[in-house]
């Protein structure tokens, strides 16, 4: 056992392993199912076959769509990987949990508010065995994104590719105990700029005539040319199909993964959530990134899959913070009504829940980038952006889905951003009670210059 740490300190790498974090306390109930998360970031809801895209990008996470309740609303409250990933770890939104961006403007750590659990920390509790799996320095474990986790792998570097992450996963899977519950969440990064497929990709695209592309970019009036804010220049079919490539080479590993959980877990009750954590402008509103509030930034996928879970298509707009009472409500495990009461999400599928607008913002970089903070309150028709710099700009989004142009109704906007401004402050009183707003001056040289590298800090 004197050998681990040596290991690690050696290869500077904390792989999962089963010998990992503290001693698994005893079950809290029997037949508690497995939990199952996958994050895709980066990725647009609808550059996926399931919902709508003409290229085949997707066919893994379509044909577990066609077996799942598929989400064609989901709704993250910030474009920025860290901060959503928080909420869909607390059931919170960004000024409750206060991870306001991948790193504070000026270097700094956001501290996760200290009043409330992960969701990782309440199933070790009941005898998870726990694994997360990530592909990128933003959510390394030094984050509080790790808390809970009895086995942890993150990159040695910046990011790495999902055949490694996947890699970590299996080789977890093959030694988790069959008497015991996993949590497993494995995040994949490989649609995050630069788009690069790997040679071996399954799929690569572009250079024949696309005449139904063509028409899905024409409706979404995407610049052929942007800029990032480092000067970056961004060509659109060529930033178009490499993101498309990278996302065909994630959705073969996510494949794999399923076809190993299969294996491993056997007949085990199990509940899948496949979730994005933020869209891509890809040149929309001359935006190549993302971090915006536009509904290309906002808009990403959301499947739930669950035994006795009928498939079908939930139109209801739905938010990150939702996540966990959905799944709670399809799971019956001990205690749940004490972890819920910190969550301010909905179960967005139980009987008679009434459907609201879902608040959104951008990240603390954007003032890193001479931007203020921005807003969004998306609901079933309207999106108003607003900002203490902007007039609110209103968008129907039954007309009008990719926002293109703002609508002409002053009443109807100024209601939706006093409704925003307002849920706002209510979040933001709940922040302070549960202790957000804390940041800690603890960076690394390494993950300084690899936060640098992703373009998150100066
Ligand atoms: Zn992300």
């Amino acid at each position: 056992m004197i050998l681990r740490p040596l290991l690690v300190a050696l290869l500077g790498c904390t792989c999962g392993t089963p010998d990992e974090g503290p001693a698994l306390p005893p079950l809290a109930a029997p037949n508690m199912p497995d939990l199952v998360l996958v994050t895709l970031d980066t990725t647009r809801a609808d550059h996926l076959g399931a919902y709508g895209y003409p290229r085949d990008t997707s066919p893994v996470f379509d044909a577990l769509a066609e077996r799942a309740v598929l989400f064609e609303r989901f709704v993250v409250p910030m474009a920025t990987t860290l901060p959503t990933h928080t909420s869909l770890l607390t059931g919170t939104w960004p000024a409750e949990h206060g991870v306001l961006a991948n790193v504070e403007h000026g270097g700094r750590r956001f501290v996760p508010s200290p009043g409330l659990r992960t969701f990782t920390s309440w199933l070790a509790g009941l005898g998870y065995d726990t694994a997360g799996v990530v592909s990128a320095m933003p959510l390394s474990r030094a984050t509080g994104i790790a808390r809970g986790f009895r086995s942890w792998s993150q990159p040695r570097g910046t990011e790495r590719p999902a055949r490694i992450t996947t890699n970590r996963a299996l080789g977890w899977l093959a030694q988790a105990p069959s008497d015991r519950p996993i949590f497993l969440w494995v995040h994949y990064y490989d649609p995050h700029n630069p788009y690069a497929p790997p040679e071996d990709a399954p799929a690569r695209f572009g250079g024949t005539p696309e005449p139904a592309l063509d028409a899905w970019l024409d409706a979404r009036a995407p610049d052929k040319v942007a800029y990032r804010p480092t000067g970056e220049r961004v060509d659109l079919q060529q930033a178009v199909d490499g993101y498309d490539g990278e996302i065909r080479t994630m959705d073969g590993y996510l494949g794999q993964l399923l076809d190993a959980l299969d294996e491993a877990r056997g007949t085990r009750a199990r509940v899948l959530v496949v979730a994005g954590d933020h869209g891509e402008g890809l040149n929309q509103h001359g935006e190549p990134g993302h971090g915006q509030v536009w509904t290309e930034h906002l808009h990403a996928p959301l499947l739930v899959l669950a035994p006795g879970l009928a498939p079908r298509r939930v139109p209801t707009v739905t938010a990150a913070a939702d996540v966990l009472p959905i799944v709670l409500g399809l799971v019956d495990l001990p205690g749940e009504a004490d972890f819920l009461a910190q969550v301010s999400g909905a179960d967005v599928l139980a009987p008679g829940f009434q459907e609201r607008p879902v608040l959104s913002q951008t990240s603390e970089r954007q003032e890193m980038l001479g931007r203020r903070l921005r807003y969004a309150r998306t609901g079933p028709r309207w999106a108003c952006h607003f900002g203490e710099d902007i007039p609110t700009r209103l968008y129907d989004h039954l007309t009008d889905p990719h926002e293109l142009a703002a609508v002409d109704d002053p009443a109807t906007a100024q209601a939706c951003r006093d409704a925003g401004m307002a849920e706002l402050a209510v979040l933001a009183q709940r922040g302070v009670e549960l202790g957000a707003g804390r940041t800690v001056d603890d960076l690394t040289d390494a993950e300084r210059a690899a936060l640098e590298e992703l373009g998150y800090l100066e």
